[in-house]
């Protein structure tokens, strides 16, 4: 299988990275590489900067605004982006409830939500985990009841990513209880603003405020805000945890992430010379260099077979692997960061904005090193968890 590129594949690497060139705005960029968090505005105006392009949904289907790019298109388009580094699009509409609508919904749903999701007019948050249903998430309690026209929906969400910032949740909710409990499952699209619903922010480990609890009270639901059949959600939630996992390797990230300790540990000393001359500090960065140079070719391999069975839009098994091993990489970069900064990492801002937990010392860039490092611990836990990835490879690739 030969994995390198075409030359109409480079010329379409040049002309992605001309694009981000020339549009990217300089601030937000900025903010990508110092590691510090995007606040709502700049998502929303590169996510419109990229939709006046036609790119803002470039895996969607053309008649819904999608580019028609193959998958290694796809590919470079995300590696490019990654790597500039550019904002990723809000996941929860583009790369979740997008598809769903698109596949499952009903021409009105597709007409009213998929344009508002292109350009970031509706801003959406995944409303599926609960206190005691993450992994076994069929064990959800929250409870719809059908009352006429609509539902009264009753229970809580929780790690509810940027709920704070949503116009929409998209929720599984138990509409037959007394069904098998996959079977009696139902998805619903509920506006935020419907009264009995609340959001409280769950502070992280970084101090971040990215998380949150939902809290739904009698909230009234219009039927025609139901996905597909009722009692059939679990099939949509299934197809959407398998395209949550498909681009999750984040190798253009990796190699940014990359490329930065090795320009920072140019600048910090030890002993005397840079960091970067210490033979224990290049081993260990030349180690994380290799493994994603290997999933890389991994990565280059699931797409290569993609494209050449057709894209199916069903997930390969082997996304699962790309989500170990790239959420392992993930960490270990983010690691490697706090190493360089060593011990001037530790006075490091917070996900406030006035918060710091220390004056800082030299240098400024430093200071989002200590909540990079913590935040990524989150990437082995969501899209499912990488023991239960592990099981998946068990049965659908090994088929032990
Ligand atoms: C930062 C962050 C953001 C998130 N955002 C969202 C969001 O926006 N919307 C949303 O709906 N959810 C979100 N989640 C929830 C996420 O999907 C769950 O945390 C995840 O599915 C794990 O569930 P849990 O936390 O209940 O852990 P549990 O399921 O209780 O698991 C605890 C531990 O046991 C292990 N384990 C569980 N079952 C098995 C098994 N069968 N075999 C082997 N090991 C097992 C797990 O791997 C884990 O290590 C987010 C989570 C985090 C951390």
């Amino acid at each position: 299988m030969d994995l390198r590129y075409t030359n109409d594949e480079l010329a379409f690497r040049d002309e992605v990275r001309a694009f981000l060139k020339d549009n990217l705005p300089e601030e937000i960029r900025q903010k990508m590489i110092d590691g510090e968090s995007m606040d709502k505005q700049d998502l929303v105006t590169w996510s419109r900067i990229l939709n006046e392009k036609g790119w803002a949904v470039p895996h969607w289907p053309t008649e819904y605004g999608g580019t028609g790019w193959d998958p290694m298109r796809q590919y470079i388009f995300l590696e490019e982006t990654q790597k500039w580094p550019a904002p990723q699009p809000l996941a929860f509409g583009v790369n979740m409830v997008g598809p769903v609508i698109y596949t499952f919904g009903n021409e009105a749903q597709k007409k009213r939500y998929l344009p508002a999701i292109a350009n970031l007019d509706d801003w959406w948050c995944q409303g599926f985990s609960e206190p005691g249903a993450g992994s076994d998430l069929a064990s959800l309690k929250t409870r719809a009841v059908r009352e006429g026209d609509h539902y009264v929906v009753n229970g809580q969400k929780t790690w509810t990513t940027l709920a704070q910032y949503a116009d929409w949740i998209f929720c599984l909710v138990r509409t037959d209880p007394d069904a098998k409990k996959q079977s009696g499952i139902s998805f619903l699209l509920i506006d935020m603003k419907t009264p009995g619903i609340e959001v409280r922010p769950i502070v992280t480990i970084d101090g971040g405020r990215e998380i949150n609890e939902v809290f739904l009270t009698d909230v009234k639901v219009p039927v025609e805000n139901l996905v597909g059949e009722e009692n059939k959600g679990w099939d949509y939630a299934k197809f959407l945890l398998g395209n949550e996992r498909t681009n999750i390797a984040r190798i253009g990230m990796s190699k940014q992430r990359i490329a930065r300790i090795r320009e920072l540990a140019a600048k910090e000393m030890s002993s005397g010379r840079p960091l970067i001359e210490d033979e224990r500090f290049r081993e260990k960065l030349a180690s994380v260099e290799i493994d994603l140079k290997a999933l890389e070719l991994t990565q280059l391999r699931v797409v290569a077979a993609d494209a050449k069975r057709g894209n199916t839009g069903k997930p390969d098994p082997a996304s699962s692997i790309l989500k170990i091993k790239g959420s392992e990489i993930q960490q270990a970069t983010t690691h490697l960061l706090m190493q360089v900064m060593g011990p001037h990492a530790l006075p490091y801002h917070t996900g406030d904005a006035d918060g710091s937990n220390e004056l800082p010392i030299e240098p400024d860039y430093a200071a989002t090193a200590a909540p990079g490092y913590f935040n990524f611990r989150k990437v082995s836990i969501y899209g499912g968890s990488n023991e239960i990835q592990k099981n998946i490879i068990a049965k659908a690739v090994l088929g032990l």
